[in-house]
Formats: C-alpha cells, structure tokens, sequence
C-alpha cells in the first residue's frame, strides 16, 4: 500500500449523537501533536438517532473525515473490521465513540509502538460508571476465558488499542463470522505490550451491548478459541456413567443380595431428571459450535455498506 497515511483511527458508532462532537474535538486535538498525515473513519452501525447526519457533515467540514454507513446494525466488532478494511493508515487506533477511551492515552500508545511493537492495548486498572453486574460479569468472563484458551488474551482489555499494518493484514485473512477481535489479534503473537488506565463511565446516552449483545459476544470468544466447553460436555458423560455404574452395582445388590426391590420413586426421578439435564446442557454447548460452523458455512459477507465516502 503506497499510502501516506501515518495514522487511522477507527471509531464504531452506535446511537452516539451526544458523544460525536465531543470525542472528535478531543481526538483531533491529541492527533494533531503526533502526526499531520491522519484519518478519522466513523462506522455508523445502523444508529437511529442523528449520529449519521453528524458524522456526514464533519466529513463535508474535514477531508480527513471519512465516514461508512452501515445498511443496518451489525454489531460493534463488525464496525471496527469495515473500519480496519477500509483504512490506509499505517498505525491505527480503535477508540470507543462514548469517551470511555481516553483519547489522551494514544500520545503514550503511539509512542511506545516506537520501541518495537506490533500492537500496544488499553489495559482497565479500573472501570468506572458501569453497574456491578457488567462489572462482575467482565471479570468473571476474561478470567475463564483465559483460563481455558492455550495462548495468552490479555485480561481487562478492551478492543481500545494500537495496531500495525501487520497485524490489520493477519486480521483480513481471519475470515471467521463470528470476531472477536481483541482475542484473533492476542492469538498472533508478535511484540505485544499495553498500558494501563482507569475506564472513565460514558459521557452521554446509554450503552450499546444489551445483555445478550454482551453474552453473545462472550459466547464468540469462547468458541472461537477454545473447545474447554466440549470437553467438559465429554467429562460430564463420563462422571455421570460412573455414578450411573455405581447405580447398578447397588440396584442389583439389593435386588438378588437383600432381595429388597420396591421401586424407589424418589431416586428414579432424580437420575432421570440429572442425566436429563446434563444431556441438555451437552447438546446445547455442541449446538453453539455448530451453529458458528454454520453461520461460517454460509459465507454471507459480515457486513453491507449503505453508502460511504472511502473510494477505493
Ligand atoms: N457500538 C456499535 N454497535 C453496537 C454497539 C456498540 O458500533 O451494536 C459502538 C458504540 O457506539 C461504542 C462502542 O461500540 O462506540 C462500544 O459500545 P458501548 O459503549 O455501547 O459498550 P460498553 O462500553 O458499554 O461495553
Ligand atoms: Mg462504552
């Protein structure tokens, strides 16, 4: 790419009208000190409120404002790979459009991909604003999962982060529909390294990750990067026929040994309803593989653009 283009910086948008203004200022203002040669990519990912005229008439304003808009809502993490297909940047920053990426933090991000980093990422010392359950939640999920995957993703770290051409190259070749981005770039390796800061709460409107926007999305990274689920679908088969085995042994013992065979209700139902449920729960894992290996299958591409002013 023969791009002059120093650095893009990606913000997905989703119901913002409140937070567009106030983060572009603020962003610009920071890029400004690092590098003349930027552009600013703003994903509008099917907002129903006025993000889309806002963004359309900064990039009228700005000829570094670019802007895609999306014929529908496809979800945050789809917003940012159009935004990384699309950019020409060498360096590029993936910034959260609410302001709970602190845009001063890419003067030290920025900097520290000087000393030989692929990839430099926000790490949360602290989040704040978020109710507890979000914040249980979160850390409950990025401990299991990478307890449970055979590389190292980072913990606390959001999709907030810099990244080199490289890596947006290896991202590309990712065809999964399913992204789970902050893992896919984790699973790469190459020089990796992050700073640390407090998550300040939004600076206006509410979030965008419902709760099952939020479980889906924990759903995709650990699917996407480990079968630990699978496997304890198999442990619970084999625990549940041991106890099984034991059952017998028992129920003949007392049928031929202590010739005491009434019919226990009470444990027939009990048995009856376990492997019940661990059978449920054993198909209900397997059938969150396949249905990803089904939506794979498909080959729909991830995302339609409505329209964009990005000429290829
Ligand atoms: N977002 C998006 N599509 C969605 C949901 C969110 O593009 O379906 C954007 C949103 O506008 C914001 C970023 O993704 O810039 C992070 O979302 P949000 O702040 O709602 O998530 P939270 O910080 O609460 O986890
Ligand atoms: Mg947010």
């Amino acid at each position: 790419m023969n791009s002059t283009i120093k650095l893009s910086l990606i913000i997905p948008v989703f119901n913002e009208e409140q937070n567009i203004i106030k983060l572009f200022n603020k962003v610009i203002e920071v890029i400004n000190k690092l590098t003349k040669d930027y552009e600013v990519i703003f994903i509008n990912d099917g907002s129903t409120d006025k993000s889309l005229e806002i963004i359309k008439d900064l990039s009228v304003k700005g000829d570094k404002v670019r802007f895609i808009d999306f014929s529908r809502n496809f979800g945050h993490q789809l917003a940012v790979m159009a935004g990384l297909e699309h950019c020409k940047g060498k360096k590029v920053v993936i910034i959260d459009a609410d302001l709970q990426d602190p845009p001063d933090l890419i003067v030290e991000m920025y900097k520290k991909m000087d000393e030989g980093y692929d990839v430099v990422y926000a790490k949360r010392k602290k989040r704040k604003g978020e109710n507890f359950f979000k914040k249980v939640t979160a850390k409950i999920f990025y401990r299991l999962l990478s307890n449970i995957t055979s590389f190292d993703i980072p913990i606390d770290t959001g999709d907030f982060r810099i990244i080199n051409r490289r890596i947006i190259e290896v991202l590309k070749q990712m065809p999964e529909q399913h992204k789970y981005l902050r893992g896919q770039i984790a699973w790469m390796g190459f020089n990796q390294t992050y700073v640390e800061y407090e998550r300040k709460e939004r600076h206006a409107g509410k979030t965008g990750y419902s709760f099952k926007k939020m479980s889906r999305f924990a759903l995709d990274g650990i699917t996407s990067f480990s079968d630990f689920p699978l496997k304890l679908a198999t442990f619970m088969g084999f625990i549940v026929a041991g106890i099984a085995f034991l059952l017998i042994l028992y129920a003949l013992y007392s049928r031929f040994i202590i010739k005491d065979f009434v019919p226990g209700w009470a444990s027939l139902m009990l048995s009856v309803l376990f492997i019940g449920g661990v059978q449920l729960i054993s198909i209900g894992i397997i059938g969150e593989y396949i249905s990803r290996i089904a939506a794979n299958g498909r080959k729909r591409p991830l995302y339609l653009i409505k329209e964009t002013n990005i000429n290829e």
